[in-house]
């Protein structure tokens, strides 16, 4: 059995817990935490990086460093996970969904301008499968407007774009360490804070709306209530083990990448032979981190069968995202005023293939030769 996906472990994340509880201090923003942060701040290169329990976490403080009030308006992917959306509807603000590419499934930056109105406060731009949308003409767009941008990284470590970091082309982005994302730590998140106006308010959300942060270092000299809050600060033991994986970040992200190049050119003939659409290539202003590898099955009336082929195969596939602008709390919550056609379109076709840290060589080949097989067994 081939799976879908599998966490990375190196062994030493267990004794970094271990020293952890040794010293009885479990509580966040100790050594760990500090260990962490330090990390990511050197490696976006960002004035903050402050770690979150979650990447939904880091995206409900984003809604709310940006301020956002009932009636504004958020302009982000349909083609998302839903802690992208319901950040903005917590505060009362309305996600306006706009259409992805059909070779990237990001973000179509031309479909943005059309969505921008008066009450239009922000762009939440998504890193589908770790790739980094547009970022040069989104800001372009934002700033012409006025308006914030906010990147969902959650997907993205390890890639990057014009040669930085993802997570490092707007003023705040998020990241995940959820099981299912490359750098794991079961639940986890960061919010990376890149415009330095932000930095004193994140600390004091992410301390359940306290200057705990300034009394600690001696700044004030009353600990107390300040501001909108709440408790995202994760605990020690989260960033002990996360802390290890860190260290191997960049092992990680050279063996998926180099799992998705062999996808793509094991693939290749499988897309003029049964029509599969591939995601884009790479390209040079990109690095991929591997995340996922998607295909867009020639017809949408296909993916359980071919789903279904593929697990008779012992090969773990796996579909993805409902459009959120045709989800129930999508359509309750959120507009969609221009539609999003090519989402319509795509979101049924799409499968991923396994791909996790250390999948043999010849995995990706038993899966290409399945899923040639299954698609043979179609027609
Ligand atoms: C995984 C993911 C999230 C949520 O991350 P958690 O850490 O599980 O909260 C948000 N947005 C996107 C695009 C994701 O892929």
């Amino acid at each position: 059995m081939i799976p879908f996906n599998r966490p990375p472990v190196f062994g030493t994340e267990i004794e970094a817990v271990a020293e952890a509880v040794a010293r009885r201090q479990l509580d966040g923003d100790g050594r760990y935490t500090k260990e962490c942060e330090a990390w990511l701040a050197a490696r976006l290169n960002a004035p903050a990086a402050l770690l979150t329990q979650s990447c939904t976490d880091a995206l409900e403080m984003a809604a709310l460093l940006l301020d956002l009030k009932p009636g504004d308006e958020v302009i982000l992917p349909s083609y998302t996970f839903a802690s992208t959306a319901s950040a903005i509807a917590l505060r009362g603000a309305v996600p306006v969904f706009a259409d992805v590419e059909p070779g990237t499934m990001n973000i179509d930056a031309a479909a943005i301008e059309p969505l921008i109105g008066p009450a239009t406060r922000a762009i939440f731009a998504v890193h589908y499968a770790g790739r980094v949308p547009d970022m040069d003409t989104i800001n372009a767009i934002a700033a012409r407007h006025g308006i914030a941008v906010v990147e969902d990284a959650a997907q993205s470590i390890g890639s990057t774009y014009k040669g930085e970091p993802a997570g490092t082309h707007s003023a705040i982005s998020t990241i995940s360490f959820h099981n299912s994302k490359n750098v794991s730590a079961g639940e986890g998140g960061a919010l990376i804070v890149n415009d330095p106006a932000y930095v004193d308010r994140a600390f004091i959300l992410r301390e359940k709306g306290t200057n705990r942060r300034a009394f600690m270092e001696g700044q004030v000299d009353k600990y107390t209530w300040v501001d909108l809050g709440s408790s995202f600060l994760p605990s020690e033991l989260v960033a002990a083990y996360l802390s290890v994986q860190l260290h191997h970040a960049d092992t990680i992200t050279a063996d998926r990448a180099a799992t998705w190049a062999r996808y793509a050119d094991r693939l290749a003939p499988l897309a003029d032979e049964f029509g599969l659409r591939l995601p884009d290539p790479v390209g040079n202003q990109r690095t991929l981190n591997g995340h996922i590898f998607h295909v867009l099955l020639p017809d949408a009336r296909h993916r359980e069968t071919v789903m279904e082929g593929m697990k008779a195969r012992g090969i773990g596939c796996s579909f993805h995202y409902v459009p959120l602008h045709s989800s129930p709390a999508g359509q309750r919550l959120g507009r969609a005023p221009m539609g999003c056609p090519v989402t319509d379109g795509t979101a049924p076709r799409l499968m991923r293939l396994p791909l996790y840290y250390g999948m043999p060589e010849d995995a990706v080949d038993r899966v290409a030769e399945a899923l040639a097989d299954t698609l043979r067994g179609l027609t």
